[in-house]
């Protein structure tokens, strides 16, 4: 994620904190600051209360990492992958590259998040009880506050506005009896209105409950509607290429250009091949790829003298035998227009995101036709 910047480390996962929300802290601070100030009485409250606010806007912080660490601890567990987690303004976003499969650890791993939250939220509130006794007065306030916060957090992330984790929880009790992709689409409908319903309340309040324009429900509609149509998006392509091998989608051409090559050499060959990338090798191994938009980079003067190897970009190792969708993952990645396939170290073929559409392309024909397991109908796979 851009604007980030790595804080931690955890279990080999990156903890990445946005700028984002690193502007919001200050405005919570103040925030908690008053809410401080008013609970204990300003002239009571010892310690100004932008210290406290400060420390409350932290510790809300190391709360949402917490729930953040439930979902992942819980996806490490059954065989998942996180690649990192991210706090941003509105919270946290975990990125599970694996799911552990079925329907019921997907349920689980949302729901860890939550519950996490809950039971903090409940300790933190049973906490204050003896430090408010025992005469520690804002410390007891403090726990109380946060207590409440956590269980607003628990709360609001079990609303089943997809792709938030209630959302989640709904998408995997739908998937056995719809399907995946089904689910997903009904669960992302629902996310949708949700979304909407959010920035409506976001923008003209509730009489007696919420103040009109809240910036941070705006936001999370914003977040809730476009996280809802990606994941879909996502889940269907996903599913339209389950099974498929590279293999069966890519091209056997094996031309490539060797590694001492000049640009010039390269741009001919991209032209006179009608390719946009062409792989590079060296002693017959491929070593990266080089694409059109890096020879055009580079000026039309220097091509003479530039070598491939110099603009060649690093490439996965793809094999006949790599799925489909993770091959399609890694060219989104790497925003690369296709990759070279390679078998026992000899180039074997090209897979273009012109073969990844055909491939799409006819799986959908083949469930139109049939009507069968994919269950997409034409009008849902083109939204
Ligand atoms: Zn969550």
């Amino acid at each position: 994620m851009r604007g980030a910047i790595q804080i931690a480390t955890l279990r080999g996962i990156p903890i990445r904190v946005h700028y984002s929300f690193l502007l919001v802290l200050p405005f919570l601070a103040w925030l908690f600051g008053l809410a401080m100030a008013g609970g204990i009485g300003p002239e009571r409250l010892r310690g100004h209360p932008l210290v406290w606010g400060a420390g409350l806007a932290v510790a809300l912080f190391l709360s949402v990492l917490v729930h953040e660490l439930a979902h992942s601890v819980y996806a490490l567990r059954k065989g998942g992958q996180v690649s990192d987690i991210t706090l941003l303004m509105i919270g946290g976003v975990s990125r599970i590259t694996r799911m552990p499969e079925g329907a019921k650890h997907e349920a689980l791993m949302a729901l860890a998040g939550p519950a996490t939250s809950l039971v903090l939220g409940v300790l933190l509130r049973v906490g204050s009880v003896p430090l408010t006794a025992a005469g520690a007065e804002e410390l007891g306030f403090a726990a109380a506050f946060l207590g409440g916060l956590n269980v607003f957090l628990g709360l609001f992330n079990l609303l089943p506005a997809f792709p938030m984790d209630g959302g989640r929880v709904v998408r995997a009790l739908l998937t056995g009896w719809l399907g995946r992709v089904r689910a997903t689409q009904t669960a992302a409908f629902i996310g949708k209105g949700f979304a909407v319903l959010f920035g409506l309340v976001g923008l003209f309040g509730v009489p007696g409950l919420w103040t009109p324009f809240n910036p941070f429900l705006l936001l999370i509609a914003f977040y809730v509607f476009m996280g809802a149509a990606g994941e879909s998006r996502e889940v269907l392509l996903q599913t339209l290429l389950s099974g498929l091998r590279v293999r069966e989608l890519m091209t056997p051409r094996t031309s490539a250009v060797g590694a001492e090559d000049s640009l010039e050499e390269v741009d001919t060959r991209l032209r006179a091949e009608r390719r946009r990338a062409l792989p590079v090798v060296e002693d017959g191994r491929v070593v990266g790829l080089v694409t059109q938009e890096a020879v055009l980079r580079v000026p039309a003067p220097r091509r003479g003298q530039t070598r491939a190897r110099e603009v060649a970009q690093p490439v996965p190792e793809l094999t006949p035998e790599t799925q489909a969708w993770d091959a399609l993952r890694e060219m989104g990645q790497r925003q690369l227009p296709q990759l070279p396939v390679v078998q026992d170290g000899l180039l074997v073929g090209t897979l273009t995101q012109e073969d990844l559409v055909r491939g799409i392309q006819r799986r959908e024909l083949e469930g139109n036709q049939r009507n069968g397991p994919w269950g997409v109908g034409p009008r849902e796979s083109h939204t």
